[in-house]
């Protein structure tokens, strides 16, 4: 997610000020806003908001440019009716208009060498091949003597998925020794302990991620549990495939990664699996010649779009209000919190008391919701 300020009413604190002060004054607004000097804006705007006193807020008004978030966050964000919004459409746009072109052919025999040099690793296992091998002679999978730099990481993956082991504590991976004319092919010194070839600490880490660098999470080959066992052992190398995953996802299915699912392996892994459907579906449709507006029906509410925002202060009080409290959904949430934090930079008194209304007042008006940060005001 990305948030900027396009534009916004210039002076806002001074604009505001002025307007307020027009209310107990008998002289005209252009000469007040004359007379006002910088000290007199800042406690005039304080004891504006202190006192509760909105309306003249309405005289500021914010344009956002909210890009990389929801279909969800758009129906949330679009309830709040005192704003006026742009959005980006896909009736007219198709997110996947790569995938119309020969880009994806490209990309699908790029991935169908990895997977043979999966294969290829896999099959030194002398283990039953996966069923991706149906149809590839046996000869096809022998490892040659130097193997090619791209095809190293899926090789070494496919060897580690059926012959590698992951110890019970800490991150530390050994192979039979018996795989050391490959191993010694990789850029990693694996330490010889009886039979085996270990590497263990930042070196298998580094180990770890060079082996799913080149992952494709829908179209490689690899072991799920096998990368879940990684995970477990390494918070690390967990935070590193959540990056991967939100990337991909972002890249490949034009999708937001919600937090609560970015924090769970198998919750990332379904919902990949669920987008990859629904893109199938979206990209086979328009290919029958049907409209991008009605294809878009199948496409996930975690699908991206892009939207311009104005807002005017008061309006967005009443906005950071609903939506920086823990109670907002994640996404939401985060949002309203960056367009706060952009706010403050122009119009710090303005906004100073803009927020959850816990941070403002101390108490929280939540009653049995209450995420329990600040005492419940009943
Ligand atoms: C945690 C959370 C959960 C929510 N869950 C749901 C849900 O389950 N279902 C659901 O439908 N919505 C839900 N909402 C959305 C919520 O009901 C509001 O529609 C949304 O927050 C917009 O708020 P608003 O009406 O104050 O904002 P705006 O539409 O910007 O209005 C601002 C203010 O103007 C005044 N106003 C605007 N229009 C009128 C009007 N027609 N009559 C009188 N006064 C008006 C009100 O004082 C209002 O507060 C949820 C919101 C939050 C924060």
């Amino acid at each position: 997610m990305k948030v900027t300020i396009l534009t916004h009413t210039p002076d806002p604190e001074k604009t505001v000020a002025s307007a307020a002060r027009l209310c107990y004054s008998n002289i005209g607004p252009m000469e007040i806003m004359e007379n006002f000097t910088d000290e007199k804006v800042t406690s005039f705007v304080q004891k504006l908001v202190e006192s509760g006193h909105m309306s003249p807020l309405e005289h500021a008004s914010f344009t956002f440019a909210i890009e990389g978030v929801s279909r969800t966050l758009l129906a949330q964000i679009t309830r709040h009716r005192i704003a006026s919004y742009s959005v980006q459409s896909l009736r007219y746009n198709n997110p996947f208009d790569k995938e119309l072109d020969k880009q994806e052919e490209a990309d699908e025999a790029l991935i169908k060498a990895q997977n043979r040099a999966y294969l290829k690793g896999f099959a030194q296992s002398g283990k039953d091949l996966p069923p991706e091998a149906a149809g590839i002679e046996e000869g096809e999978l022998a490892v040659p003597d130097k193997i090619e730099g791209e095809d190293l990481s899926h090789l070494l993956r496919g060897l580690f998925d059926a012959a590698g082991e992951v110890a019970s504590d800490g991150l530390s991976l050994s192979f039979p020794g018996k795989f050391s004319s490959i191993l010694s092919q990789s850029p990693f010194e694996f330490e010889q302990k009886g039979e085996n070839l270990v590497l263990s600490g930042e070196k298998a880490l580094d180990f770890c991620c060079f082996l799913y660098d080149g992952l494709d999470f829908s179209r490689s080959l690899y072991s799920k549990e096998k990368l879940a066992d990684l995970c477990k052992k390494s918070p690390e190398f967990f935070d590193r495939i959540r990056k991967k995953a939100k990337e991909y996802i972002a890249e490949r299915y034009y999708c937001v990664l919600p937090v609560e699912i970015e924090k769970n392996l198998d919750a990332i892994f379904t919902y990949i699996s669920a987008a990859e459907t629904c893109k199938k579906a979206y990209l086979d449709m328009v290919k029958m010649g049907v409209d991008k507006e009605d294809a878009r029906y199948v496409l996930p509410m975690g699908t991206c779009t892009n939207l311009v925002v104005t807002m005017n202060a008061r309006s967005l009080y009443n906005f950071f209000h609903l939506r920086c409290c823990e109670r907002a959904q994640s996404e939401i949430r985060e949002l309203a919190r960056a367009m706060l934090e952009e706010v403050k930079k122009i119009a710090p008194n303005l906004f100073k008391k803009a927020g959850a209304p816990c941070e403002a007042t101390g108490y929280c008006p939540e009653g049995t919701f209450s995420c329990g940060k600040y005492p419940v005001r009943n």
